[in-house]
């Protein structure tokens, strides 16, 4: 485990000096709002120089008083009077749409926290980290989409990455600054979500709010669903292949209902480290939020003994095809991931606006991945902005693809 210093977030603050200055990418998502309760709790420890929201403006402004932020960007351009009337009477500074994020994304900080959901995270998370900024990723989709080009960016700028997502946060402290080249495995934890023990033809039926039913994590709708068939845990692969540098080989996943142990380090020597915690997001953001100091948090502290007994599985590649898919597109690389993220995520929208079914996401997204190794827009991305027009491409071809499937594609479903 990575050397820690317990501290209480006043002793905390003392230890850096002056309060740690933060950017909040998604401070209204499930992410953002964990994220503002651990700030809440050390007003002292922590300053905040700018806030960013998507659409919605009431909440945006709720969270920018709660936390004193200097800025609040909502990326919604519409949004602007909304948010202005919203924070009439305070100093804080309000802008609205794509370039007002930006501009909140650069602001002066220590720390960015990149919690965005989807590829809509890229540009803002990207920006800041070419000015050297360090970031602490939730947002996965920014690796799948982007990966070499982020690693490249934070590599030349000196930018630190800290993994947010449970089971990176888990690996980064089980891993304790090893050397790479004594790791022999990475493994990944899944809780095998809703439908972990259902039958395929069940999982193809699957509903929105059958879906949207985590068992153990609350999190935005499009995460929960990436969860329930498992592409979550493949795009965790993708992420954890760039934020450790480690081989597709190297790496695995194994299926863990009760979500304690959230990630696991094998060594040459036949040593195994572990990260574990009670299954709260509060824990791995408040080890970014701190780090390398250990903050306090009121997260449910973790009794083995309560929990009686842990139990492990192995993923079934059959009922939760996008798992066996994300690891085919790793080990495909190029832009492939860029691809997958990009229908993925239009397939899902048109999952929970029940245009298509469960099993029409998976099928979309091979579908997607295969055309564009035919026509050549999954050849690698060289930049951040290629990746970026991949993406939009994809979207487009995505969302004409699964408009045209609508009527028939219902009529089957019914
Ligand atoms: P949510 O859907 O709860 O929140 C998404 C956030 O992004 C909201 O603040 C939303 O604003 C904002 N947003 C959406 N679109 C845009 C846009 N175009 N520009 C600016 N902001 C936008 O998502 P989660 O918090 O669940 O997840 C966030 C990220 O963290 C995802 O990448 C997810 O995979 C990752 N993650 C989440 C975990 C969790 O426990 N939730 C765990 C590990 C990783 P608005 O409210 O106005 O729409
Ligand atoms: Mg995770």
């Amino acid at each position: 485990m990575a050397t820690s210093t317990k501290a209480t977030p006043s002793s905390s603050s003392a230890a850096r000096g002056r309060p740690r200055r933060i950017v909040l990418l998604g401070a209204t998502g499930s992410v953002g709002r964990s994220t503002v309760d651990l700030l809440e709790r050390d007003p002292e420890g922590f300053s905040v120089a700018a806030v960013v929201g998507g659409r919605d403006a009431a909440a945006l402004a709720r969270v920018a008083r709660a936390v004193n932020a200097e800025f609040a960007a909502i990326s919604d351009a519409s949004a602007y009077g909304a948010l202005k009337e919203a924070l009439a009477g305070t100093n804080i500074g309000v802008g609205a749409g794509p370039e007002a994020v930006i501009e909140a994304a650069v602001r002066e900080a220590d720390l960015v926290v990149s919690a965005i959901v989807g590829a809509a995270g890229v540009a803002p998370t990207y920006a800041a980290l070419a000015l050297g900024r360090d970031v602490a990723l939730a947002n996965k989709e920014c690796l799948v989409c982007a990966g070499i080009p982020f690693i490249k960016t934070a590599k030349r700028t000196g930018a630190r990455l800290l993994p947010m997502d449970s089971e990176h946060n888990a690996i980064f402290q089980a891993l304790g600054g090893a050397d790479a080249a004594t790791v022999e495995r990475m493994t990944l934890t899944a809780s095998g979500g809703p439908f972990r023990t259902w039958s395929r033809e069940a999982i193809a039926r699957a509903t929105p709010e059958q879906a949207l039913t985590h068992p153990n994590w609350a999190m935005g709708p499009k995460i929960t669903v990436d969860s329930a068939g498992m592409m979550n845990k493949g795009l965790e692969l993708i992420e954890a292949h760039h934020l450790f540098a480690v081989a597709a080989e190297k790496l695995d996943v194994v299926v863990h209902p009760q979500s304690v142990v959230h990630g696991l380090v094998s060594f040459s020597d036949g040593s195994v480290t572990a990260g574990l915690a009670a299954p709260d997001m509060r824990v791995p953001i408040a080890h970014c939020l701190g780090y390398p100091v250990r903050l306090e948090t009121p997260a449910p502290r973790l009794d083995l003994a309560a929990i009686g007994a842990l139990t492990f599985e192995k993923p079934d590649f059959e009922r939760f095809p996008a798992l066996r898919l994300a690891l085919d597109v790793l080990a495909g690389g190029g832009g492939l991931p860029t691809v997958l993220n990009a229908a993925n995520e239009i397939a899902v929208e048109s999952f929970l606006a029940r245009r298509i079914g469960f099993d029409g996401i998976v099928r979309h997204v091979a579908e997607a991945c295969e055309a564009a190794l035919k026509d050549g827009t999954a050849r690698e991305p060289s930049s951040v902005e290629e990746a970026l027009h991949v993406d939009h491409i994809v979207r487009e071809r995505s969302r004409g693809a699964l408009a045209a499937t609508t009527a028939s594609g219902m009529l089957t479903l019914q």
